[in-house]
């Protein structure tokens, strides 16, 4: 059977504190409710390729699972147009799943920067990206090959 791994978007895969910075803006200036800042946030190093290999990989099965704004319904949008813009649309159609109950998904892994929305109470198991045990993707595609 395949595993399913949960992959979430801000700070796993999209780089929502660089883009901050860049504005010259803080966490604190209600950043995510800038117009089209969602679809316009570069990617996290490494993200492309490894979630590219994970999607390829025939032992999973890839989902993004994202917490959009509640209050900025354009980013609901923009991160589904972010989905297809930066993998092959075919790949990933109908993969995304926008959510703030993570824990109500069932699988295998899932890996997001946050105990947030669920993340930390998720019945799989959290790969916390970011932390001392998954500092990056290389740290995560190593453990998942072993998984
Ligand atoms: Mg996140």
């Amino acid at each position: 059977m395949k595993q399913i791994v949960y992959i979430d978007m801000d700070g796993v895969i999209a780089d929502f504190d660089r883009s901050i910075r860049e504005l010259g803006l803080s966490e604190y200036d209600s950043a995510d409710i800038i117009p089209g800042l969602f679809a316009s946030l570069h990617p996290i190093e490494g993200a492309i390729e490894s979630v590219n290999q994970l999607l390829a990989d025939p032992k999973f099965e890839v989902y993004f699972l994202s917490a959009a704004p509640w209050d900025n319904p354009e980013a609901w949008m923009h991160k589904r147009l972010w989905i297809s813009n930066h993998f092959n649309s075919k790949k990933v159609r109908k993969r995304l799943i926008l959510s703030h109950q993570k824990q109500l998904m069932i699988g295998d892994y899932l890996i997001d920067d946050r105990a947030k929305n669920g993340a930390s109470e998720f019945l799989g198991q959290w790969i916390h990206f970011g932390s001392t045990s998954f500092p990056d993707w290389g740290s995560v595609m190593t453990y998942l090959k072993q998984s």
